[in-house]
């Protein structure tokens, strides 16, 4: 079961301002996709819309788990080398993160569940495999080999689809496609710790993310979003300590195979789209600082916190007044990264 801590939470309360009253929202909290999810909306249709919003997330669950021998993803990991029909939101969120399996030159690495399998993250059973055994199971990874049709999928026999880097970020978007059609405005939909945040809080004002500290429960700072979705990646939402006494933790280096030690201890991605913070939190995570920095500055489609092994905090300019370090994280050095600046 994956119940670590998450990267995010969510510090709001509910205001009342001057002579406004508001309606107590409708709030659920549920385990789906390994992880709890809690979600708060808003307005007069809040009851039957969390109610359509928690069945359709419980439907997407079914069809990308890994685990559920019903599962769409199960079928296509159990295919040994033949072609599966899948639906058209499988379809979509494959395409979604070959493409930025692609856009980030495999940092992002959607086929890397044999490796994960080998660390035991899968099962709870964790353990350190020889160089052998990883170096072998790299050889059955590579995005570049799954062959997307018109519905369904072809991938080579012995390689395995793990979309969990991605699956609850684009849950995000279609989730808040599907409050808005329902009429509601205003949302927070906290998914495993990914915000997805629907219009803006009731008020008016805009919503206060809280960003968790890394191997702890206090919040290191919050970020002002509307709109938006805003992702955590780290090592620290889920590790084991190794028999060498080393802490392994569940996102692996496509390229040696081993769980990412870079320096980094966590990345923040906000942005409109919750796929896109997703697949980019993990991706930078997997980069480290240099490279993330690099890629920012390149594309700046997004905003993203860096929280570094020796206590920076890096910020991409666009939410520098959105952000606000904590108080009792003030020795944490921040440093804003600029569009022109070069290292
Ligand atoms: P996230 O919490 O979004 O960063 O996703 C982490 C999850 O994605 C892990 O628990 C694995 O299931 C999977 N994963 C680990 N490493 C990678 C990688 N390099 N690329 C894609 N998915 C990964
Ligand atoms: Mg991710």
């Amino acid at each position: 079961m994956r119940m670590g801590l998450t990267g995010l939470c969510i510090l709001f309360v509910l205001t009342s301002c001057g002579n406004m009253q508001y309606r107590e929202p409708a709030r659920e909290t549920f385990l789906a996709m390994d992880t709890f999810m809690t979600f708060t909306v808003y307005g007069e249709n809040a009851e039957e819309a969390l109610a359509e919003a928690k069945e359709q997330v419980l439907g997407l669950e079914k069809l990308w788990s890994v685990t559920d021998t019903e599962s769409e993803i199960y079928a296509v990991n159990h295919s040994e080398g033949r072609p599966v029909e899948i639906s058209r939101a499988t379809e979509e969120l494959v395409a979604f993160a070959l493409k930025m399996a692609a856009e980030t030159d495999g940092a992002l690495e959607p086929t890397i569940y044999p490796v994960l399998t080998a660390w035991g993250f899968t099962t709870g059973e964790y353990r350190i495999p020889s160089e052998e055994a990883l170096a072998a199971l790299l050889g059955r990874t590579g995005y570049e080999k799954a062959v997307l049709t018109e519905g369904g999928i072809c991938l080579p026999e012995g390689m395995m689809l793990d979309l969990g880097a991605v699956g609850k970020g684009y849950a995000g978007d279609l989730l808040a496609e599907l409050l808005a059609e329902e009429g509601v405005t205003s949302a927070l939909l906290d998914i495993g710790g990914n915000i997805q945040a629907i219009g803006r809080k009731p008020d008016g004002t805009e919503w206060k993310v809280g960003l968790r500290a890394p191997y702890s429960d206090a919040v290191f700072g919050s970020l002002m979003v509307s709109d938006a979705a805003v992702v955590t990646s780290g090592a620290y939402e889920r590790y084991f300590t190794g028999e060498d006494g080393k802490q392994y933790g569940h996102i692996i280096d496509p390229d040696t195979g081993y769980p990412v030690e870079n320096g980094l201890l966590s990345v923040t991605v906000a942005a409109r789209e919750g796929k896109l913070c997703d697949a980019l939190s993990t991706a930078l995570y997997v980069m480290g600082a240099e490279k993330a920095v690099n890629f920012w500055r390149e594309r700046q489609d997004f905003d993203m916190i860096l929280v570094t092994e020796d206590e920076r905090v890096l910020l991409t300019e666009g939410i520098e007044e959105r952000f606000s370090l904590d108080k009792a994280y003030q020795d944490w050095t921040k440093e804003v990264i600029k569009v022109g600046q070069r290292e």
